[in-house]
């Protein structure tokens, strides 16, 4: 078991990667404290959980607020006494979100409060409980879109991801000496409610998927896989990294026939 004994918090885990991580975490024996602001589906995941040797609890907490922020961290010392792992997971892709012409700055201003303002508070308030606990680790979770300019347009979302790498690498660098280790995981395109609402015909996965080396989408699974990495002591001397799991997208110019 890789997470004996941790205390992991991880934000939007009621869908995604995120349930996927809050069970895989679980299973590895840490104690997970999910939060999202959709009550029913947090609810599912620590289901999904409990029982099974590890134990969750839900939070409801929107990452874009100061105040909820606050309250998940506490909450989260206040059940399990610590905390050493803090995965800053919630993000939205607006369905209007669009390019430079097209977006409109309502939805500007909502992408950066939760995907951006979000990983800020997290860590505003997760740091000093890593602290408390003598270190720890936090992933932020970014995309592959930070290293990589899309066709598809979606400018907000972009941005917001490419500031969420920045930020890694900046509160990586300032808290390396306390023990804290923070990584940007980047995901490829995965199969999830997140893509598939906007992928929604063949033609549209296909013309995706001409671009991934690998020639299939990723699975949320797979990336909770790359998160017990970097949450895990596996990852003893990686900090502030560009970690993609991206099916080889980045790497690509030309994919193979
Ligand atoms: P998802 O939509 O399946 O899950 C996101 C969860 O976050 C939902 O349960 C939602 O209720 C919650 N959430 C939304 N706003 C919130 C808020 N303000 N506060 C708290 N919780 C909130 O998405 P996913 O595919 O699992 O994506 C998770 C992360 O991975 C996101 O940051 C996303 O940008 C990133 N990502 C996804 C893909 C992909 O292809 N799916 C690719 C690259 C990066």
């Amino acid at each position: 078991m890789r997470l004996e004994e941790k205390v992991a918090l991880i934000t939007g885990a009621g869908s995604g990667i995120g349930r996927e991580t809050a069970v895989l975490f679980a299973a590895e024996g840490a104690d997970v404290v999910a939060v999202d602001i959709d009550d029913a589906a947090g609810e599912e995941t620590v289901k999904m959980i409990n029982g099974a040797g590890s134990e969750a609890i839900y939070v409801h907490a929107d990452v874009s607020q100061d105040a909820e922020c606050e309250k998940m961290v506490r909450v989260a010392e206040e059940k399990f006494g610590k905390l050493n792992v803090l995965f800053n997971n919630a993000g939205i892709s607006h369905a209007q979100d669009d390019d430079a012409i097209n977006t409109s700055e309502d939805v500007w201003d909502l992408t950066m409060a939760i995907n951006v303002k979000g990983v800020f508070l997290g860590c505003k308030y997760g740091i000093p409980a890593l602290r408390r606990a003598g270190g720890g680790s936090i992933i932020n979770t970014a995309s592959f879109v930070a290293v990589l300019g899309a066709a598809t347009p979606q400018l907000a979302y972009t941005a917001s991801k490419g500031a969420v790498l920045s930020m890694t690498r900046e509160l990586a660098t300032i808290h390396a000496r306390e023990n804290i280790r923070v990584n940007a995981l980047c995901p490829g395109p995965l199969y999830t409610e997140l893509l598939m609402k906007y992928l929604n015909t063949e033609e549209k996965r296909q013309r995706r998927l001409v671009h991934i080396p690998m020639g299939r989408f990723g699975e949320a699974k797979e990336m909770a896989k790359a998160a017990l990495f970097l949450a895990s002591d596996d990852s003893s001397f990686t900090t502030g990294a560009t970690f993609l799991a991206d099916g080889g997208i980045t790497a690509a110019y030309v994919t193979p026939e």
